[in-house]
């Protein structure tokens, strides 16, 4: 390590709280410092290269270092680097990005709400669905259904409607009404079912929990079409369009967590057009702005935000907001950005190389700790696991870690989330990108199998 990082190795062990981590373990540990990045590689202060095989967290669209983003950030930063958008004030970059992503939705989700993170989102999601409600004269209809693995966030409302344990315990969450409806991973939880039987069986459960519980005291249910942080979950054929009808009928709104799948990661413009639905209310973030800058957006329908405006009308206000909602220079950089998402048609590019890339790391199933290879687009979750049975192989999460860290020696940063080893490249990869990261993922495969034999684990 050279003198400078190891200043800042020190530096950090001694006063850093880094989100996600064992802290003990990385006062022991010391952190890996990223100096700098370009396209698909990112570099560590030992000069090392790696393939960013996660886009950062599931989130560079355009790459590392795209100078469009540089400059339309200086544009913004010269022009008016900040104001805020509260009591009728307003800036050009957030009117322009509102009206670009009211007419790249589908349905009627003409309406837009700025925040600076998807948790603030799902956060303002819980509120705006809440005040909608007390606003039509129905204050019991108030609870929410998601599901278990589903990730929505850590903040109070949107860590509730996570549902991961690590995000809930010694938190004191759930701390607002939801209900955990099960996973919808038919090689998990499919009890030697059909993808068919697997999927009427989860809407069954939908349709009795909403029975049991009233549908007159359910407000919303939130779902990501394909479950990202919760370890890359596929939902089976026929599930989004099913749970839609059941929202249509128990007059329930139906929120679409786009926060990963937004902007072409499924190789559409959203996950809902992938998965045939259309939500009331979808939220974005990640992608928007190449996470060059934080920003998040939430869009409902014209008639989510009727009922709420008719009421900002009787308070005279609508009680929530952030400083930094609609940034000027997050909102130039996001315009920026889905500009370049458009003229390089990296959405046609994700659908390609997606396809590319799953049929390459389909090939993994061949290894005996592999369980189960899926993912759909730029995306895929490789899952540690007995392939007949699902059963787990070692202690939960070992394998998928040691591959993790294989991996990265391998020169490929990629992501393990329990017993799942994540993919989710920048949409710029080329067919060479990606067949250098499955080769590299496999060599960790390889050698994480070895060592599982090894330690008599399989
Ligand atoms: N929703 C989803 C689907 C996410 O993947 C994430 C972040 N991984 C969030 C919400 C929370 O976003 P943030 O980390 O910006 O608060």
């Amino acid at each position: 390590m050279n003198k400078i990082s190891n200043s800042l190795a020190i530096s950090d062990q001694a006063h850093s709280i880094h989100p996600y981590t064992n802290m003990r373990a990385h006062e022991r540990d010391g952190p890996m410092i990223i100096t700098h990045g370009k396209g698909v590689h990112v570099y560590d202060s030992e000069g090392r290269e790696y393939i960013e095989g996660l886009g950062g967290l599931w989130s560079v669209a355009v790459g590392f270092s795209e100078p469009r983003l540089r400059e339309a950030a200086m544009r913004q930063m010269d022009a008016l680097p900040y104001y805020h958008s509260f009591a009728h004030k307003a800036h050009e970059p957030s009117i322009k990005l509102a009206e670009k992503l009211a007419h790249m939705s589908p349905g009627d989700l003409n309406r837009v709400f700025f925040t600076n993170s998807g948790s603030e989102a799902n956060d303002t999601v819980v509120k705006m669905v809440w005040f909608m409600n007390n606003a039509l004269g129905r204050p019991e209809k108030k609870k929410f259904l998601a599901r278990l693995k589903g990730y929505h966030g850590i903040t109070v409302a949107a860590g509730s409607l996570t549902g991961l344990p690590a995000n809930h315990k010694d938190f004191d969450l759930p701390a607002i009404p939801v209900t955990h409806l099960t996973c919808p991973h038919h090689w998990k939880n499919g009890q030697g079912e059909s993808e068919a039987e697997f999927t009427a069986r989860l809407l069954k459960e939908t349709e009795d929990t909403i029975l049991a519980e009233g549908p007159e005291t359910i407000a919303a249910f939130i779902g990501e079409p394909v479950m990202g942080a919760g370890g890359v979950i596929t939902p089976p054929e026929g599930y989004w369009p099913g749970i839609a009808a059941l929202c249509k009928k128990y007059d329930i709104l139906l929120v679409a967590d786009e926060v990963i799948n937004g902007f072409g990661r499924l190789g559409t413009t959203f996950g809902c057009q992938r998965y045939d639905f259309t939500p009331d209310i979808m939220v974005v973030s990640k992608q928007l702005t190449s996470s060059y800058m934080p920003l998040a957006a939430i869009m409902v329908s014209e008639q989510v935000y009727d009922a709420i405006a008719d009421n900002t009308e009787k308070l005279g206000t609508f009680g929530h907001g952030y400083t930094a909602s609609g940034h000027p220079v997050a909102t130039a950089v996001a315009l920026e950005n889905l500009a370049i998402i458009e003229e390089r048609d990296l959405i046609g590019n994700a659908a390609r190389m997606g396809e590319l890339m799953q049929t390459q790391l389909k090939a993994l199933e061949g290894n005996p700790i592999v369980g189960e290879v899926r993912g759909v687009g730029l995306i895929a979750g490789i899952e540690v696991g007995k392939k007949d049975t699902a059963e787990a192989i070692g202690p939960m999460g070992v394998l998928a870690k040691s591959v993790y860290m294989n991996a990265q020696e391998e020169g490929l940063i990629c992501r393990n989330v329990y017993d799942t080893v994540a993919l989710c490249p920048p949409l710029i990869v080329t067919e060479d990108d990606i067949t250098q990261m499955v080769e590299r993922l496999t060599r960790a495969f390889d050698r994480t199998a070895e060592w599982a034999k090894a330690e008599g684990h399989i």
